[in-house]
C-alpha cells in the first residue's frame, strides 16, 4: 500500500483534489497496489461558500486534519501551517505528499515535506507569470524547486521548468482542471438552477470574478476595474459578480458598490459552488476575470474571456484567440469585449485523464 497525504487550503485546490481522490477510489476498486489518501485542510479558505460547499458538491470525504487559520499576513499564515503540517507528517510518515498550485498552503506543505525528506508531488507544476511581485509566483517557483514529481498541465510549463534547470521528475500529464470541467460539467447541467434563480438568459450576461491581491489591494486598480464593470452593465447584458470575500471587503471599504445608476444591472452575489459557477461560465456571453482557473474554464467551455491582468500563466488560451489580456483600463476592456475569438484547440490541456496519469507516476 502507498500512503499519500494531500494538502489543500483554497477553493481551486478542493476542485483539483476532488478529481485525484475520485481517480484513487476508482483505481482501488480495480486491484493492484492500494493507495490510501488522507487530507490536511490548512484552513486558508474556511467558510461555507469558499470551502464546505466544494466538499459536499463534489462528494469528497471531510479532511482528516482541519487546521485553524491564524493571523492575516503571509508570514503568520504560512508559518503556522508549516508547524502544524510538519507535526502531522512526522507522526504519519506518508510515502508522498501531494500539493496543488500556488498558494501559501502549497508552499507550507512543500517546505514541511522537503525538510523531512518525504517525496513531494506538485500538481500544476511549471506555471510562470514572470511577475515575481505576485505571491503566487513566489510560491510556484519555490515549490517547483523542492518537488520530486512535477506534474505539468502544458508543454509550456515543461519548458518553463527546463529554463530553471528542473528536468528530473518532470511529466506533462495534462490539466486536472480539464478533468474537472468535463466531469462536473455534466453534473452541473443536471443539478444547477442558477440561470433560473438569477433570471438570466443564455448568452445574455457577463460573468465577472476578481480576487487577486494585485487588483484588490491597489485602490487605483480596483477602482478602474469597478468603472469598467459599471460601464458594461446594462439591462440587456447584466453582469453577474460573485464576490470573493477580499473583493467584497475592499469594494465596501472604498464605497464603490451601488454608487451608480447602472449598478442595478450588476448582480453582486456570494461566491458560488462549482456547479453553479460552471453553468454561468458556459452560458455567459463573455467572462471577465483575474482568476487562473476561470480563464481556463472559459476556454474549456468555449466562452470568450477577457483577463483583468497584464500577463497570464495560461498563454495557450491567449494564443488560441479565446482569451485577451486587458489589464484594468475600462477602454481596453470594452475593446476586448467587441472582438470575437478565432479558433479552439484543447490539445495542450490533455484528454481529461490527467488524474489517472498522475496516479501512474506514483
Ligand atoms: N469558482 C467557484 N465559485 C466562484 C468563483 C470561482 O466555484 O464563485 C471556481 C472556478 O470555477 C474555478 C476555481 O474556483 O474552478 C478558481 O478559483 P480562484 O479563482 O479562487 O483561484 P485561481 O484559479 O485564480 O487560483
Amino acid at each position: 500500500m502507498k500512503r499519500i497525504i494531500t494538502i489543500v487550503g483554497a477553493r481551486p485546490q478542493f476542485i483539483k483534489a476532488a478529481m485525484l481522490s475520485r481517480a484513487i477510489a476508482d483505481r482501488n476498486t480495480r486491484g493492484g497496489t492500494l493507495i490510501k489518501e488522507e487530507m490536511i485542510h490548512t484552513g486558508q479558505h474556511y467558510d461555507e461558500n469558499m470551502s464546505r460547499i466544494f466538499f459536499s458538491e463534489m462528494g469528497m470525504l471531510p479532511p482528516k486534519w482541519q487546521l485553524q487559520r491564524s493571523g492575516t499576513s503571509h508570514g503568520a499564515i504560512t508559518g503556522q501551517m508549516l508547524i502544524d503540517i510538519e507535526r502531522i507528517l512526522l507522526e504519519n510518515q506518508p510515502d508522498f505528499v501531494v500539493v496543488y498550485g500556488d498558494t501559501d498552503s502549497t508552499l507550507a506543505g512543500a517546505l514541511a515535506a522537503s525538510k523531512l525528506h518525504i517525496p513531494i508531488v506538485h500538481i500544476e507544476a511549471g506555471l510562470r507569470s514572470f511577475n515575481k511581485t505576485m505571491p503566487e509566483e513566489q510560491n510556484r517557483i519555490l515549490t517547483d524547486h523542492l518537488s520530486d514529481i512535477l506534474c505539468c498541465p502544458t508543454q509550456t510549463a515543461v519548458r518553463n521548468l527546463a529554463a530553471e534547470n528542473i528536468r528530473h521528475g518532470v511529466h506533462h500529464v495534462g490539466d486536472i482542471m480539464y478533468d474537472a470541467a468535463l466531469f462536473f460539467g455534466q453534473v452541473a447541467e443536471r443539478k444547477s438552477t442558477i440561470l433560473r434563480t438569477l433570471n438570466l438568459g443564455k448568452k445574455a450576461f457577463y460573468l465577472c470574478t476578481i480576487h487577486r491581491a494585485e487588483n484588490t489591494d491597489d485602490t487605483q486598480r480596483i477602482s478602474s476595474l469597478y468603472d469598467a464593470v459599471e460601464q458594461i452593465a446594462s439591462p440587456e447584458h447584466p453582469v453577474v459578480f460573485p464576490l470573493h470575500p477580499r473583493t467584497r471587503s475592499r469594494l465596501e471599504k472604498l464605497g464603490l458598490m451601488g454608487r451608480g445608476d447602472s449598478d442595478r444591472y450588476i448582480h453582486f452575489i456570494e461566491p458560488l459552488g462549482f456547479l453553479d459557477m460552471i453553468v454561468l461560465e458556459k452560458n455567459a456571453t463573455c467572462i471577465l476575470t483575474d482568476s487562473g482557473g476561470v480563464q481556463k474554464e472559459a476556454y474549456f467551455h468555449r466562452t470568450p474571456c477577457v483577463t483583468l491582468r497584464a500577463e497570464t500563466e495560461w498563454v495557450e488560451t491567449v494564443t488560441a484567440g479565446w482569451n485577451q489580456l486587458a489589464d484594468v483600463s475600462p477602454e481596453r476592456i470594452a475593446e476586448c469585449l467587441r472582438r470575437q475569438p478565432a479558433r479552439h484547440e484543447i490539445g495542450e490541456y490533455g484528454d481529461g485523464h490527467a488524474a489517472e496519469k498522475i496516479l501512474r507516476l506514483l
